[in-house]
């Protein structure tokens, strides 16, 4: 099966200095035990290089350092303030989160733009991280797997399964989501369940490539439950992905 892969989400936080301190403190744990999760840390795009240098000096070279978005242009060109696929690359990313709630409800991301980056980052061999989740009011209204399934089916139907190859869905429930109770395991496992199908049904071969995380006030008192979940093949982790041994209790539990 697949094993668990668990990173993290920086959001708007950090420094280069806690990039530097991250990977000191973050190697020196796992010197005592090398986890059992694979582990990636996905910063702002201007820690990246910083981020990068640090885990190499510390010959952490297994972390996966990854970016939190990147444009929908590939190339390069005339687009003021836009980061591509290609200096993601360049800087060392290998994990990218595409379509986060935050994005997509603060400043606007649609599947559109989610099939776009996707595609991007595909052609840079970036693996791409997508996330998906349902309201509240969605929830209450009976209609999660509705929303998850549409927001899964439109990226798949968009950029084909291949393009998500090494990558993952994310479920992020957005109630659950920086509010220190994750969702229940009863909550967690059916909508697992329903994106791993959706995978299945588009193409079962593919579908062995592409990870299913959950997202959602993980931390390291509640990860062993979540990752043990038949469907859940890792997490997505905010807050505590800022602290060093936070995140490593939660790789531990893989
Ligand atoms: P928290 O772990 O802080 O709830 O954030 C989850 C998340 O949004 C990760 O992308």
């Amino acid at each position: 099966g697949r094993s668990s892969l668990v990173v993290g989400n920086w959001k708007m936080n950090g420094s280069l200095a806690l990039a530097e301190n991250w990977a000191k403190e973050f190697a020196a744990l796992w010197r005592q035990a090398a986890p059992a999760a694979e582990a990636g840390l996905c910063v702002p795009s201007v820690f990246l290089d910083r981020l990068v240098r640090s885990l190499r000096a510390e010959g952490l070279e297994a972390v996966e350092p990854g970016a939190e978005d990147v444009s929908v242009r590939e190339g390069s060109g005339a687009f003021t303030g836009e980061v591509s696929a290609s200096m993601l690359r360049d800087a060392g990313a290998r994990l990218c989160i595409v379509g986060h709630s935050e994005r997509r409800t603060l400043f606007g991301e649609s599947n559109a733009s989610v099939v776009l980056k996707v595609k991007a980052l595909a052609a840079q061999g970036i693996r791409p991280i997508v996330c998906v989740g349902e309201t509240r009011e969605e929830r209450e209204a009976g209609r999660t797997s509705e929303v998850i399934l549409a927001q899964v089916r439109a990226v798949l139907g968009g950029c084909g399964i291949e393009s998500l190859a090494g990558g993952a869905f994310a479920y992020e429930p957005l109630w659950a989501i920086g509010s220190g109770a994750a969702a229940s395991l009863e909550q967690i496992e059916p909508v697992h369940a329903a994106i791993r199908a959706a995978l299945c049904e588009a193409d079962a071969g593919a579908s062995e490539k592409v990870r299913v995380l959950y997202g959602g006030s993980v931390k390291p008192a509640n990860a062993a439950a979540i990752l043990a979940l038949p469907h859940v093949d890792g997490a997505l982790v905010g807050g505590a992905s800022l602290k060093a041994e936070s995140f490593y209790g939660i790789c531990a539990c893989g």
